[in-house]
């Protein structure tokens, strides 16, 4: 019988190999992990945790102004770009030690450097070689700007948190998570953000209610959204990036700004590690394709999270990375093998304010069940009656007729994310308006606006 040096080879430190590379380690199996850049990949390092922080940090803006309608009298501290840099940075290694702790002390053995496959069973780090039974790769993705004049002047996410010196004036392309995740933090922090968008509305995929809706509330906390705008060049001057853009109507304007944000799309990280040598099938936008079990058109080599291209969510990464697990190292107490179900994924945007959301969006939930019912308010929440925000609260209910099961749950406001959680296990489970209806709403919240609907706006 072949030996090999280890039961499974990972190929890339985030969240999914990190999770996958841990929890086989646990059941009894001997795990290597590689990794070239900081432990914790992209959301540790340049994603969720420094944008969450960062957003945090944006909210205290507008906190300091609301106060003084709750009696807080002065003036509001100056913002220390670097300060928060540092804090950022601090955070964020400790946060790198944690996942090297957690890898140690479940006796993963960790390689540092850049690995290929060389065949099926085998992989290279900087001219090491180690054999595998089973390899899996989880190397994520990299943001991805289009060939545009001018483009060696963009940034994108990944230099975000560390730009010098701050950007008083801000260009954001792109109308995704992370454009308008950036666009409300800059804005937070002082910016004055222009947001550029090839089509009439943010967010593709999103609720078309919640489109509008964040539009409206992102303009009012003073971003300057151009929809159905396009980047013709982009230039630098001695005063800054001249940006060149033509609206719907072919008509010319040009801003400009300190930096340029390109945050429009990201590409699956799946060159130069030797997938084509050894005949790992990639589809047309160069994702690994993978079977329910994450299992490649090679099968001893294993693939999930954002190198897969599927809903590129860390929670998600997370989920496929039990699968795997399971799938070659059982399940731990008799329980039954883990399947993923991408139905019902909750997610939030980070906006300002944010969003939360799950299930269908109207235009499909029309579209999979025909007959629904749309519930829906909007509203200032309590805080803004003395803060003197404008902002208001959005949130829609879609309910299946034939069932009564609610099958879309969207809000935009405060803690849409937090709020929205909850209600996720709830629609998991399969909840009918009628369980809304009749559970009791916890007051004064805003959430309690959930279970209060009590008349559709239509079916
Ligand atoms: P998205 O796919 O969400 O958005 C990309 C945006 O760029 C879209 O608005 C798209 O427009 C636009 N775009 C694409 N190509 C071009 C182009 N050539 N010229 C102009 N505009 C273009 O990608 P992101 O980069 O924002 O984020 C990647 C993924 O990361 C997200 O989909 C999400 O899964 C994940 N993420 C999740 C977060 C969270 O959970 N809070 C936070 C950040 C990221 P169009 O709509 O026309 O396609």
């Amino acid at each position: 019988m072949q030996t090999f040096d280890f039961d499974l080879f990972v190929i890339g430190g985030g969240s999914g190999g990190v999770r996958a590379a841990r929890m086989s380690a646990q059941r009894g199996a001997r795990v290597a992990l590689a990794e070239v850049a900081a432990m914790g990949g992209t959301c540790v390092n340049v994603g969720c945790i420094p944008k969450k922080l960062y957003s945090y940090a944006a909210h205290y803006g507008d906190s300091f102004e609301e106060s003084h309608g709750f009696g807080w009298v002065g003036e509001a501290p100056t913002f220390d770009w670097d300060l928060l840099k540092a804090n950022r940075a601090r955070e964020i290694s400790r946060l790198n030690g944690v996942y090297v702790q957690l890898l140690t002390s479940a006796e993963v053995t960790i390689i540092e450097g850049w690995a290929r496959l060389l065949d099926a069973h085998t992989v290279e780090v900087d001219g090491r070689r180690f054999t595998a039974k089973n390899v899996l790769v989880s190397t994520g993705g990299t943001p991805t700007v289009p060939a545009i004049t001018g483009r060696e002047h963009v940034v994108t996410s990944d230099q975000m948190f560390d730009l010098s010196p701050f950007p008083k004036r801000l260009l954001v392309v792109g109308g995704g998570y992370i454009a308008c995740e950036f666009a409300s933090i800059f804005n937070g922090l002082g910016s004055q953000v222009t947001q550029v968008h090839r089509r009439d509305k943010l967010l593709t995929g999103f609720d078309d209610d919640v489109r509008r809706f964040i539009a409206g509330e992102m303009s009012k906390t003073g971003i300057n959204l151009q929809l159905g705008t396009h980047i013709s060049a982009i230039t630098k001057t001695d005063d800054g990036l001249q940006v060149e853009v033509k609206d719907s109507q072919d008509k010319p304007a040009s801003f400009l700004v300190d930096s340029v944000l390109y945050a429009t799309g990201r590409v699956p990280n799946a060159s130069g590690i030797g997938l084509e040598t050894v005949g790992v099938a990639v589809n047309r936008v160069g994702a690994i394709q993978v079977n329910a079990q994450y299992q490649t058109s090679v099968p001893s080599i294993y693939a999930l999270g954002d190198v897969t291209a599927r809903l590129q969510l860390t929670p998600v990464a997370l989920g496929e990375a039990m699968v795997v697990v399971d799938h070659l190292f059982g399940p731990t107490d008799g329980k039954k093998p883990r399947g993923m179900s991408y139905d019902f994924v909750p997610t939030a945007v980070f906006t300002h304010p944010n969003i939360g959301t799950v299930g269908y969006s109207e235009a499909d939930a029309r579209e999979q069940f025909g007959a629904i019912r749309v519930y829906r308010t909007d509203f200032k929440a309590l805080k803004h009656t003395l803060s003197g925000s404008t902002e208001r609260t959005l949130m829609k209910l879609l309910v299946e007729d034939a069932t009564d099961r609610v099958v879309g749950l969207h809000m935009v406001g405060p803690d849409a994310g937090e709020i929205v959680q909850g209600f996720a296990v709830a629609m998991k489970a399969g909840a009918t308006k009628a369980v809304f209806d009749s559970t009791i709403g916890i007051h004064p919240t805003a959430a309690e606006e959930f279970v209060t609907m009590r008349e559709p706006v239509k079916a």
